[in-house]
Order: C-alpha cells, then structure tokens, then sequence
C-alpha cells in the first residue's frame, strides 16, 4: 500500500484552484477495504475547490487499525529505545528537507498564511529534536529507595502504554498529528490517528514522513472521517487516548474514557489574555500583540483574545494596535508575503461573524475590522479590534477562535487580574513590562499553564522542554516536557526482598516483631544516611 505512494522527492505541486492534488495520499488511510468507502471530500479554504477526497472510515475500519497496530507495537517497544529516538532524530532532518511540499499542503487545506504553516515544521522539528535526544534518559530504568536499607532492592521501569489513540484538531494540522505523536512513539507505543476532516492530507503526508525515517506503518496508523462517528470506537480501542480540540469535545471525550478507566489527556480551548502593565514600552507591546491576536487568523489555542490596557495608556495604546492591525497583508499566496491567511471552513467564518454582530448588537464598538473579506476568499475576514465589550456578549465568554479581540481598560492592576481569571478557561497569558522579574511575580498570580513575559505564546509553546497545557477546563495533562512523554507511559515498580520480609520472623510474636518495627522506623527516623 505504502509502495503506491510516490517519493517524497516527488511531491505533487499543489494550487488550491487544481482539483484533487492531495489524492496521492488517499492510499496512506488504514481502512479495510479502501475502493469500498465512501468519500469524504477536503476543501480548500482559500477558494472552495476541491483538494482531494479521502475515504470515509467506519468504526470496522477503526477496530482494524487498532488490531494492525496491536500487533506491530511488541515489535517496536522491543528495539532499544536509542533506536526509536534515532528515527525522530531522522525525521528532524526530513522534515525540514521537506518543508516546502509540506507547507504546500498545510496552505492548501488549512487556509494558512505559510507563515504559520511554518510554525508547525519548527514545532515537528523542536520536539523531534528534544525526544530525540533526551527521551533515553527521561524513560531509563531507575533506582528507588528500598522499604528495608540494604534488603530491598527497588527498581521503577517506564513500560509504553500500548496504543495511543490521537485525536487532532485542524487549526495546526501537522503538529496536532505528527508532532503529538512522536513523544507516544519514542516511548514505544503505536498510534492510531484521527486527523480533523478539515485536513486529513497533512496527517498523511506525515505518516510518509514518518515512514522515511524508519516508523514501520502499522506503528502508526491514520484513520480518516467524522469525529463524532470514530470517536466512541477510538475510546473503546485505545489504551491511552490523546485529544486536542474544543473545550465542549473534550468533556464528551474525558466521559467515555472516564467511564471504563481509559486513560486520557485533552488539550482544549482558552479565552486568553494579554496583560500590558503600565511600564511597558506601548510599540514594542502593540506589535507583539498583534501577532499574539492574529496569528493563524486568530485559529490558534493559545492566541489573544482580551487585552487589558492601563487607563492612562489606552488612548496611545489603541492607536498604536490599530496601525498595526491595519498593516497586516491578508492573502491566499503560497510565498511568504502574507502576514494572515483564510479561515477554515463555513462553520467557523459564520462563528467568527456571530461573535461580532453579536457583540455590535449589544453596543461595542468596532475600532477596526468586523467585516469579512469575500474579495480574497469565501472565508477571510478582517482583523478585528473591539471595544466596549460587556460580559453580556458572546465575545466576552466564548473562545471565539477567529481574529477578534476586545481591548479593556483597567484601573488597577488587582483589578485586571480579576477579570483576567474570572473565566472557566485557564490556557495561555502574556505580560507586556519592562521589568521582567515584575512579569514573572505578576505570572504567579495568573491562573493558566502558560504565561510568557514580553511574548504572545512562542516563548512557552515552543519551550518544548517544559510542560504546556491548561489549568482549569482548558485541559487535562501536559503536552511537551517530561509529562508529555511520560502520559504515554505507565510506571512499573519491581522490588526484590531479600532477607527478612516484612513479616514476624518464625518464634517472633506479633507484638515483638511490631515493637522491634517501630524502633526501626525511628531510628531511620533520625539517621540521615537512612532517610
Ligand atoms: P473539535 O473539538 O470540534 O474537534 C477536534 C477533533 O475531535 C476533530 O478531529 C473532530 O473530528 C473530533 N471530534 C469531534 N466530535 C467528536 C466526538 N464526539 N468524539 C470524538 N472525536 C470528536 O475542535 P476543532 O474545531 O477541530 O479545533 C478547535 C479547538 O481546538 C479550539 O477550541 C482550540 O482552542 C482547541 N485547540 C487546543 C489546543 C491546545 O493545545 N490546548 C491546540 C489546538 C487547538
């Protein structure tokens, strides 16, 4: 099956008005009888055409690639994990050898500005690399402590979990694939794949990826079609199930796992903030959060949504951040000369547009934008600024995932940290001063996974050494770090006793032998070389 696909150094040219350029991938889909399956169709965001259609999959098809996985996975956890890490350390090469025909197809059914396509290599890149080289020793076999000093020799092993179940949204179709992927397999997992259907394409095109750098294909497997339908099937199957996607997905997803004890982590959504103290330089902020706000088009989980503002400096500030709104180049190029790209799909351009007329039908106010863009796309839409916003509206309480933000002026800074927290998500901040070590004692009072101090989101996500995830309902788990190789792991605990048990010895009443117990126990206790 894999044979049919062409090489990689022969990838397909791909324009959004060409129709069906991605179907080379098509045969990359585990399903049991591939001719047979209905087809899903994949859009261009950009124009509406057709990039390609992929099967359908049904739960059979599901129950399959779990069997085929299963099967290859003993294989796989038995090569030295050396060997694993080498494969991701391949694919670090290959996928910025490959950049330029992966960003081809993340721009065709993702609608991105190629800019952000590019964040995905660095992201695949970043975590391949720290896997790469620190998952030997993050899962080597280590020593504990034993009950009795000298008698108990205690070792905890890191055994892979089994079959990862991977659940992915569209918005970075790469790194919510193949880059969440890889922490699960250099710990010695298969992965069965679910892409979005929005961008099935770039999973596969991953999967080849992945093949060029040594991943035998049953070890990962990607299954294609409607979330809702192969979800339940996912869960059943999966030994550990890892999701990214909406806060209102991920409840649904965490109580079918919760109910027959799966596993799970769910990366979910944010209404994130962005805190501009007042010594901050008001340039250098407006510029970074106009990328804070708009990157991705504002489809990004850790994107700005609310800007709080001193009162003092509000007026100079939203000036400053209206300019630069105003500048930004929206386009459907496949170059790097936009700064913003499309919208995804019908569904989240009418989302987008109900937060807007939402929020002006109840007295905000447009600063900037507010208005779709049909001369570039069926889905662009202008960046939009806003203020006035009451929690009454929509914007106020949603993630609305768009680019759209509503700037709030703040009097004090207790009074800005309230309403920074006082919503039911807990993903991402960003703190704007020139004094960093006041950012950081203003982080600790934020309550999200990530904060960063002078940035929009870059500094913590593509930290990939230390855990990113949300506190509150933005999320269960960590991806990134030690935590995010570590989920895909269970911990085995195996302690050799010799000598006496922890028993009474034969002749030994109950009562000396707890006497003589709890003399030990003081004794080590108070004796630093035992403790
Ligand atoms: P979504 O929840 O609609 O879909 C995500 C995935 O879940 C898709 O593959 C979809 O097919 C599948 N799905 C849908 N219903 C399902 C069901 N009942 N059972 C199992 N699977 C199901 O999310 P989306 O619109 O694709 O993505 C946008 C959301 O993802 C935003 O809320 C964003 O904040 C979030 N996100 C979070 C992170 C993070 O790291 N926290 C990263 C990226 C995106």
């Amino acid at each position: 099956m894999l044979d049919d696909a062409p090489a990689l150094e022969r990838p397909p040219e791909v324009r959004p008005s060409t129709p069906a350029p991605l179907d080379w991938l098509r045969p990359l889909v585990t399903c049991v009888q591939p001719a047979s399956r209905e087809a899903w169709p994949v859009q261009a965001p950009f124009d509406g055409t057709l990039v390609g259609t992929v099967p359908r999959c049904t739960e059979a098809d599901v129950a399959w690639a779990f069997r085929r996985a299963r099967e290859a996975q003993a294989a796989w956890a038995a090569q030295p994990v050396r060997q694993r890490a080498a494969v991701l350390l391949r694919l670090h090469d290959l996928i910025l050898k490959a950049q330029a025909s992966v960003l081809n197809v993340i721009q065709a059914e993702a609608g991105k500005a190629r800019i952000h396509g590019f964040e995905e290599i660095i992201e695949v890149a970043l975590s391949a690399r720290h896997y790469g080289l620190r998952a030997p020793r993050l899962l080597r076999t280590q020593r504990r402590r034993g009950l009795v000093p000298g008698l108990t020799a205690v070792r905890e092993h890191r055994v892979p979990t089994g079959v990862v179940g991977l659940i992915a949204p569209w918005n970075y179709p790469l790194a919510m694939t193949i880059s969440d992927a890889l922490p699960a397999l250099v710990a010695g997992n298969a992965v069965v794949v679910k892409p979005a259907e929005e961008t099935p394409f770039t999973a596969l095109l991953g999967k080849h990826l992945l093949r060029e750098a040594g991943v035998p294909p049953e070890v990962f497997q990607v299954v294609t079609g409607l979330g809702e339908q192969l979800g339940p099937s996912i869960i059943r199957e999966a030994d550990v199930v890892a999701f990214t996607g909406s806060s209102e997905t991920g409840r649904l997803i965490g109580e079918q796992a919760g109910a027959q004890l799966t596993k799970c982590s769910l990366e979910l959504g944010g209404k994130n903030a962005l805190l501009v103290l007042d010594d901050a330089d008001l340039a250098v902020t407006a510029d970074g959060a106009v990328r804070a706000c708009f990157a991705n088009a504002g489809q990004l989980c850790v994107a700005t949504e609310r800007l709080y503002v001193p009162r003092a400096h509000y007026d100079a500030f939203l000036t400053l951040f209206k300019q630069r709104t105003e500048a930004l180049r929206l386009s459907s190029a496949f170059t790097y000369t936009a700064d913003i790209g499309s919208l995804i799909s019908a569904d989240q351009f009418a989302k987008v547009h109900a937060h807007v007329t939402d929020a002006v039908a109840r007295g905000a106010t447009v600063v900037t934008g507010g208005h779709p863009r049909p001369d570039l796309g069926p889905y662009f839409y202008a960046p939009t600024v806003l203020t006035d916003v009451t929690p009454a509206m929509r914007v106020a309480q949603e993630e609305t995932f768009g680019p759209v933000v509503s700037v709030y002026p703040y009097d004090t800074l207790e009074a800005a940290l309230e309403a920074i927290n006082d919503t039911p998500f807990g993903l991402n901040a960003s703190i704007w001063t020139r004094r960093p070590s006041r950012g950081q004692a203003v982080a600790a009072r934020v309550q999200c996974g990530t904060v960063n101090v002078n940035d929009g989101y870059s500094a913590a996500y593509a930290s990939v050494d230390a855990p990113m995830g949300g506190m509150k309902t933005s999320g269960l788990g960590r991806r990134h770090g030690a935590e995010g190789l570590l989920k895909f792991t269970e911990a085995q605990t195996v302690a050799v006793q010799r000598g006496l048990p922890l028993a009474p010895p034969p002749g030994v009443s109950v009562s000396l032998f707890t006497r003589g117990v709890t003399a030990g126990l003081r004794l080590v206790r108070n004796l630093p070389g035992l403790r």
